[in-house]
């Protein structure tokens, strides 16, 4: 059946996201984007740390970056500091970018394990500018340099997630995209193929379609209710099920990073946007109370609390299906897998692409499915082994939490890569895989997983013409964010609030 009438259900970040990537990629052609919402029901609303994916995410949709981060109180984002995670009073930066670069085909942190087996004291991060630059709060854009001998800065947004889906909404409706409210009632299937025909909403209108997008939360409205498409659980690797969000006053967004601080039973956020923080704690409810976990939070704030708490629970995994039929899951009602190195906005960024470079007005057919499938679900478990990496690489001894979390098993391929790391400092990245060998290496050491040799390609390096190269890159990272601005002047000068 040729694609006419592409419905979207649910208007959150994922919602707001498709419509505005369907609205903008099929105009020109006869097709209508129609998306309903409840403002009854609402959205999740705390989606507010992103990765550098998503700058490219907007950069597609022509969207103004000053506009959209003034509208959306955005700061800019280098990385996520870590702290209590390898052990209590520790902490570490897992940065955007890379540390160094390539030398001779050599992976930079196998350089750098070879210089420290030799004596060499000059921390990883040093050969980071996002790290450096967060370390001193400050902030630039690589267009503001243009420069071609100093390192490219990579980075991500903090942003009011509502808001996000407010600017979207005017985006997607300048393009011809309809919103409906209200309530989805029903849902009704062709008897023939299973595929859904038509959404009612409870006002008794009914919403006809050819192909769907289901965005309506970690209820899955169609891909689950309708569908039954099913749920992988991992929460034996991944055991946090419920969440606290508490926002509280801020000193003007100063900070350019997430900070992620692990407690007895999770961890908390802290998101600096531009008149606010977003914090929230993660938890486990088997070793947890709400009670307690909501007073760990509100103990551990830098500023006045600004709202009642909001209290979230979910079960980490993914959808058996993510495309069934006419209908493909975008957002919470594809999976969830908590927020630790927010991935949940990427994977809906994702999603759209996969979505986009499969979609064919002419109809769905099962290669599509088969291929949306098999490639999500690809990256939905590369992303999973990469968060329980935090868990399991805990020596923390003060919980049972932390207990469970250091002596559980882990998926085979996990293992294998905390394996390879151990032995040589190998990293091996496979196809796509989004998280880079730098990040693997920032959460490894920085948990206290210590490589017993490194690579023997680093032998073809010679000195002192190596020590020389590693010098002057430390040298341009320090010329480089010594001309920095501090982020909030920054953000004062390029996107402040209205
Ligand atoms: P929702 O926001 O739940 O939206 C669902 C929509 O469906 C709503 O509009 C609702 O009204 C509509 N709907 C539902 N049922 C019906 C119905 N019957 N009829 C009509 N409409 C209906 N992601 C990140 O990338 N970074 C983060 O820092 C981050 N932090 C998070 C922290 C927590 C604790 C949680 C739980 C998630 C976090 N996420 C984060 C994930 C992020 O919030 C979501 O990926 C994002 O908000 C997308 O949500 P959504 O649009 O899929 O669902």
């Amino acid at each position: 059946m040729a694609i006419g009438k592409i419905v979207i259900v649910g208007g959150g970040t994922a919602g707001w996201m498709a419509a505005a990537a369907m609205s903008r990629l099929v105009s020109g052609n006869d097709v209508s984007v129609t998306l309903v919402e409840s403002e009854q029901i609402g959205t999740v609303g705390v989606g507010e740390a992103t990765i550098p994916h998503f700058v490219d995410f907007n950069r597609l949709l022509d969207i103004d970056e000053r506009e959209m981060l003034s509208e959306v109180q955005g700061t800019f984002k280098l990385g996520i500091q870590f702290v209590n995670w390898g052990q209590i009073g520790e902490s570490y930066f897992h940065p955007f970018g890379n540390y160094g670069y390539q030398i001779d085909g050599v992976d930079f942190h196998n350089i750098w394990l070879k210089q420290r087996m030799e004596g060499n004291d000059r921390p990883i991060h040093a050969f980071s500018a996002e790290t450096i630059a967060a370390m001193h709060r400050k902030f630039s854009r690589t267009e503001d340099f243009q420069r071609d001998d100093l390192p490219p800065i990579n980075y991500a947004y903090h942003l009011d997630a509502g808001r996000y889906a407010q600017y979207l909404r005017k985006y997607a409706e300048a393009r011809g995209a309809v919103r409906r409210e209200g309530k989805v009632a029903d849902v009704a299937l062709y008897g023939e193929t299973g595929h859904v025909a038509s959404v009612t909403l409870d006002s008794g209108d009914v919403i006809e379609g050819d192909f769907f997008i289901d965005c309506s939360g970690f209820r899955g409205l169609l891909i689950e209710q309708a569908l039954a498409s099913g749920y992988e659980d991992w929460s034996q690797w991944l055991p946090c099920n419920r969440a606290v969000a508490l926002p509280c006053t801020n000193d003007g967004g100063t900070l350019p990073y997430t900070r992620a601080t692990a407690h007895s039973a999770g961890w908390q956020w802290r998101v600096p946007l531009q008149e606010r923080n977003g914090n929230g704690h993660v938890y486990c409810s088997e070793y947890m109370s709400d009670d307690e976990a909501h007073a760990i939070l509100r103990n551990n704030l830098d500023g006045e609390v600004l709202a009642e708490p909001n209290f979230l629970r979910f079960t980490t995994g993914r959808r058996n299906k993510f495309w069934n039929g006419n209908v493909v899951a975008l957002g919470l009602s594809a999976g969830f897998m908590e927020p630790l190195e927010s991935t949940s906005i990427h994977l809906i960024n994702t999603g759209i692409s996969k979505l986009v470079a499969l979609f064919s007005l002419d109809g769905v057919t099962q290669a599509q499915e088969d291929a949306f499938n098999r490639l999500t679900g690809k990256e939905y478990a590369r992303i999973r082994d990469f968060l329980i990496l935090h868990y399991k690489a805990t020596q923390r001894t003060d919980s049972a939490f932390w207990d469970y979390c250091r002596t559980m098993d882990v998926p085979e391929t996990l293992q294998e890569k905390i394996d390879l790391f151990r032995a040589n400092g190998q990293i091996f990245r496979e196809e796509d895989e989004l998280f880079t060998a730098t990040s693997w290496v920032a959460v490894m050491l920085g948990q206290g997983i210590a490589p017993t040799g490194y690579n023997p390609m680093t032998a073809t390096l010679k000195e002192p013409a190596l020590s020389e190269e590693l010098s002057e890159v430390e040298r341009s990272i320090t010329h480089l964010v010594g001309a920095m601005p501090s982020h909030r002047d920054y953000v004062q000068k390029y996107c402040p609030a209205p």
